[in-house]
C-alpha cells in the first residue's frame, strides 16, 4: 500500500459565500487520528444540498473548512478494532472533499462485494435519508399493500434524494405522486415508480392533486424545498395527513402558526437522518438494506455527473441552479 503522504489535496472553506468560497488547496495538512477512528484514503465523495448550506453558512461550522459528508474508499489506517488496512468502506461523516479523511468507525461500514466505492459515495446520505424518512418518518411499512397504501407526494422526486424515495416508496406499493421542474425530470420521476408527476414549471400543482386524488389530497408528504412549497403542502395535504419537511432547497420554512394544523389535524414532522442512525445496530441495519435494495436491482442510483475534486465549484452551482438530476459526485 502507498505511503500515507505528509499533506494532502482538498477543498477549504475560509469564509462562507458563493462557490467561489469553495478554495482548492494542496498543502493541507493530513489529518490525525482520534481514538476509534479510522484514515480513509477517498476514491469518490458524495456532493449533497447540505453540503451548500455550511458553504453558505447557513449551517454553522467552525472555519476553515473541510466540507462534504460522505464519502468512500480504501482504509490507510485504523485506531478501530472493528476496520483494518485495506478494508473498502464508505461513510456519512465530515471533511469527505479531500485526498484524506479521518472517519468515526461508528459512521463506517464496510463494503459488501458487488457495491463499489462510487456507488457507496452514490447512495450512503440520500439512500439512507430516504429509508429512514419512508420507514420512521412516513411510517410506511410494505404490508399495506398496492390497493390500501396512501397517497404519497415526493417534491424534488428527480433530484437525488427524491429518486430514491419515490424508488423505495414504489417498492413498499405507496401511491406515488412526484412533483418536478420540467418534461425530462418528470420523465425520470416517472421511470423511478411515481404512478403520476406534476411540472411545478407549467402545471398548477395543488389543481392536479386535487384531480388526481379525487379531492382527497396527499397523505403523506416529503418535502426537501422548503419554503417554496410549504404553503402547497398545506394546501394539498389530506386530514390527519404527514407533512415530512427535510430540507431547506429553495431556504428554510419561517416559523409557523402552530394553530394552523388543526384545521386538518396535521402532523409535521422536520427530521435529520443522522438521527435516524445513531446507535450502531441503526446505522448498520439501514446499511445494509440500502446495500440489498441496490445488489437486488430494486434500487437504482442514476449519476448525473462525476466532477473532479477541484471542479467541485461547478457541482455546487449545477445543483443550487437546478440543472441535475440523481447523484453528484467527485472523483477524488
Ligand atoms: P436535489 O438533487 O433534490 O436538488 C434539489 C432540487 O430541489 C432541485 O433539482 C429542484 O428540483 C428542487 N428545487 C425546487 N426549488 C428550488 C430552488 N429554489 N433552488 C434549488 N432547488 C430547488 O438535492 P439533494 O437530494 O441533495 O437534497 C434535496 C433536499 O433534501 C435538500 O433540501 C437537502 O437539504 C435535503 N436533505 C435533508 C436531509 C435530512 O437529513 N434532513 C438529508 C438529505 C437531504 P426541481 O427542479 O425538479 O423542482
Amino acid at each position: 500500500m502507498a505511503p500515507i503522504p505528509k499533506s494532502m489535496s482538498g477543498i477549504l472553506i475560509e469564509e462562507n459565500g458563493g462557490v467561489e468560497a469553495l478554495k482548492w488547496k494542496t498543502d493541507l495538512p493530513v489529518p490525525q487520528l482520534q481514538d476509534d477512528e479510522i484514515l480513509v484514503r477517498n476514491e469518490f465523495a458524495g456532493v449533497n444540498y447540505i453540503d451548500t448550506y455550511f458553504r453558505t453558512g447557513l449551517y454553522k461550522a467552525p472555519l476553515p473548512l473541510i466540507t462534504g459528508k460522505e464519502g468512500a474508499g480504501v482504509v490507510v489506517a485504523s485506531s478501530s478494532p472493528n476496520f483494518k488496512e485495506g478494508d473498502r468502506v464508505g461513510y456519512v461523516a465530515d471533511h469527505s472533499y479531500a485526498e484524506l479523511a479521518a472517519v468515526p468507525a461508528s459512521k463506517a461500514i464496510r463494503l459488501p462485494e458487488g457495491i463499489s466505492t462510487e456507488q457507496a459515495a452514490s447512495c450512503l446520505l440520500q439512500g439512507l435519508t430516504a429509508l429512514t424518512f419512508v420507514r420512521e418518518a412516513g411510517g410506511i411499512k410494505q404490508e399495506l399493500g398496492i390497493s390500501l397504501g396512501p397517497w404519497t407526494l415526493v417534491h424534488a422526486a428527480a433530484g437525488g434524494t427524491g429518486s430514491l424515495l419515490v424508488q423505495i416508496l414504489s417498492v413498499m406499493g405507496a401511491k406515488i405522486i412526484g412533483t418536478a421542474g420540467g418534461s425530462e425530470k418528470c420523465g425520470i420521476a416517472k421511470k423511478n415508480g411515481a404512478g403520476w408527476v406534476i411540472d411545478n414549471r407549467s402545471e398548477d400543482v395543488a389543481a392536479r392533486v386535487k384531480e388526481i386524488t379525487s379531492g382527497h389530497g396527499v397523505d403523506v408528504i416529503f418535502d426537501g424545498v422548503g419554503k417554496a412549497t410549504f404553503d402547497l403542502d398545506l394546501e394539498i395535504i389530506a386530514r390527519k395527513g404527514k407533512l415530512i419537511i427535510f430540507g431547506n432547497a429553495s431556504g428554510p420554512v419561517p416559523p409557523i402558526d402552530i394553530l394552523k394544523l388543526g384545521a386538518k389535524n396535521i402532523s409535521i414532522l422536520r427530521p435529520v437522518m443522522f438521527n435516524y442512525t445513531v446507535t450502531r445496530e441503526e446505522w448498520e441495519q439501514y446499511s445494509a438494506e440500502l446495500f440489498d435494495l441496490i445488489l437486488t436491482g430494486k434500487l437504482n442510483i442514476g449519476i448525473h455527473n462525476t466532477y473532479a475534486l477541484k471542479d467541485v465549484g461547478q457541482a455546487h452551482s449545477d445543483l443550487e441552479g437546478r440543472k441535475t438530476t440523481g447523484k453528484l459526485i467527485l472523483k477524488i
